[in-house]
């Protein structure tokens, strides 16, 4: 029987299953419920809220069966969490085909999901939690660290040295931010209603202190602002209700966002009438109260966000739909300011540039330093990169699987996959290497409140584009694709597809590798092309990316 607070990924060069494919699949689903890396393990939850990895206990050890009984030559599909199927395919089909939290258009909201959950029919996937591609906090810290130097370089002139950062949970993916507000120069001060979340980030390195009060927060952020030293501080609040005491004292931060797990408003965001333990009690009592509790705190913390930005301060939404949801709370000021896709990181999708990750399958920290130290050598010219990736090496630690994130563009995702597979040929790490992506990228979402807000063309909410993302990625032989509804923003709300593609050194790897990290960002630069963005356009051209145009 498994031990669902004790799951570990098999580490070395031994497989188990009949190929690698197969065995990263199943080292990575591991890898996802692994204590070290998931947020709540027992109940099988990687991350956001409830992203799960598997549907329920059954289905995770059928799950671990299915991928150890898979030929070569066979594809496993995965309907939210739970295997119902195994076709005969070919050597260079997807092993795994994942569908997670889909619903039909009308029935796409979370009242219709949660009623089918409580019939075991379907489960949240998250992003990388159900397409079992998480990597802990490291996956998300880079990107929380471009969007945040991004910050400091639009609006302060320069990086975030001397300003404050303010914002809410420090969760799976909120956790990044303290460490990545350091990182780009900043003093920061996050606010989650968990003490276990907060203490966690402690250990892990992410955080460096756990102020006792909000007067000792903010004497510690005053100080630290002063003698201009880049510093986090957690503290145990509400981020709504301590946002409106702050303001009340007269004091402004210099940027203003959040991450609680707000898409999710009855087992994401916790309503300032209750503490973390009474809430999960409330919520399963009194769902509906909960839920008009906590869309009615999400409309106060969004007016007090509002609140700051009228006093002066930067403030954005990061990616968890709270906008929205206040607005279904009854709050005014939905629109009262944007998105951190349109405010700092549409530019880079033009050009396929995205959140790239590998995996080491050996559990060797050696594998990733090789890769890190070739990827050096290979991209000199690349400031951030170079940057980043030495970054990288000295602050962060592994959780689980030795991971490595660095956001690459179209043309450099192709040309590090395969310096990884001449690496694993090679022998120069120890055993194939798990290539993939976080879903929020270039090409790959449809999310009208994050990754596709204020499309040029008003494209916002088309979701052909995931879909011919997922089918383009099977079509080319990625390891396993996945679609999915709802992510970081909530049901109903986003459709987003996964990728993840195994470098096991041999030949026939290298020619999936050179049509899927050729097609998968360049979905990225073709979508944004089509939508009219000129940088787009013009890296189509100079890239020879076919976009054949209808005459005009
Ligand atoms: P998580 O569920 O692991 O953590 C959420 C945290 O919020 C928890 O620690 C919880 O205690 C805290 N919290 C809940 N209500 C609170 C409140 N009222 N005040 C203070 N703290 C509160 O989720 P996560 O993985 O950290 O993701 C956070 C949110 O960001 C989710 O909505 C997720 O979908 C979204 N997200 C954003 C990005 C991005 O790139 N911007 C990426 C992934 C996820």
């Amino acid at each position: 029987m498994l031990d669902l607070t004790s799951l570990k990924a098999p580490r070395g060069t031994q497989k188990s299953c009949k190929g690698w494919v197969q065995e990263a699949a199943m080292r990575m689903l591991l890898n996802n419920l692994d204590p070290a890396v998931a947020e709540d393990p027992a109940n099988l939850v990687v991350y956001g809220g409830t992203g799960r990895a598997a549907r329920n206990k059954p289905c995770l050890e059928s799950l671990l069966a299915s991928l150890k009984s898979l030929e070569n030559d066979e594809t496993l599909l995965v309907q939210s969490g739970k295997p119902v199927g195994v076709f005969k395919t070919h050597s260079d089909a997807p092993r795994v085909l994942i569908a997670n939290s889909n619903l039909v258009g009308r029935w796409s909201h979370w009242e219709h999901f949660n009623h089918l959950e409580r019939l075991g029919l379907m489960m949240y996937g998250q992003m990388t939690a159900g397409s079992w591609i998480y990597i802990g906090t490291q996956g998300i810290v880079q990107g929380t660290y471009e969007t945040f130097a991004a910050c400091g370089r639009k609006h302060f002139g320069g990086d975030l040295s001397k300003r404050w950062i303010y914002s809410g949970g420090l969760g799976g993916m909120g956790g990044a931010q303290p460490l990545a507000a350091t990182l780009a120069g900043g003093v920061f001060l996050g606010v989650d209603i968990d003490p276990q979340r907060v203490e966690r980030r402690l250990q892990s390195g992410y955080l460096d202190e756990v102020a006792h009060h909000l007067e000792d927060a903010l004497a510690r952020v005053a100080s630290y602002r002063t003698q201009g030293i880049p510093k986090s501080i957690g503290l145990v609040g509400h981020a709504g209700s301590t946002l409106e005491m702050i303001l009340k004292r007269g004091l402004v931060p210099d940027v203003v966002t959040d991450q609680t797990s707000a898409h999710d408003e009855l087992n994401g965001y916790v309503p300032e009438e209750l503490d973390v333990v009474s809430a999960v009690s409330y919520r399963k009592s009194h769902p509906e109260n909960y839920r008009r509790m906590a869309f009615e705190s999400m409309a106060r913390h969004v007016d007090a966000m509002v609140d700051a930005k009228n006093r002066g301060a930067v403030v954005f939404d990061y990616g968890n739909n709270l906008r929205a949801q206040a607005t279904l709370g009854g709050s005014l000021n939905g629109q009262g300011f944007k998105g951190f896709v349109p405010e700092y990181i549409r530019d880079l999708f033009c050009t396929g540039y995205g959140p790239f990750r590998w995996v080491a399958l050996s559990g060797d920290p050696q594998d990733i330093y090789a890769i890190d130290e070739e990827l050096l050598r290979t991209f000199p010219q690349h400031a951030r990169m170079q940057k980043w990736l030495r970054a990288a090496r000295d602050k962060i630690a592994f959780q689980g699987l030795p991971a490595r994130i660095c956001w690459f563009e179209y043309g450099d995702r192709l040309k590090a996959g395969l310096i990884m597979n001449d690496l694993v040929r090679r022998q120069v790490v120890k055993a194939p290497i798990v290539i993939g992506r976080d879903h929020l990228d270039a090409g790959s979402v449809a999310s009208p409140n994050r990754e596709t807000e204020a499309m040029r063309d008003g494209s916002d909410a088309v979701a052909d584009w995931p879909i011919l993302n997922a089918l383009i990625n099977t079509a080319g032989g990625a390891s396993w694709v996945s679609l999915h509804n709802g992510g970081g923003v909530g049901i109903g709300y986003s459709l987003h597809a996964g990728m993840v593609i195994v470098a096991d050194g041999t030949p026939e790897a290298e020619a999936r590798l050179r049509r899927v990290l050729t097609s998968d960002p360049g979905m990225g630069v073709i979508r944004h092309a089509d939508a009219g963005y000129p940088e787009a356009l013009d890296f189509a051209k100079a890239q020879g990316i076919a976009i054949p145009m209808p005459p005009s």
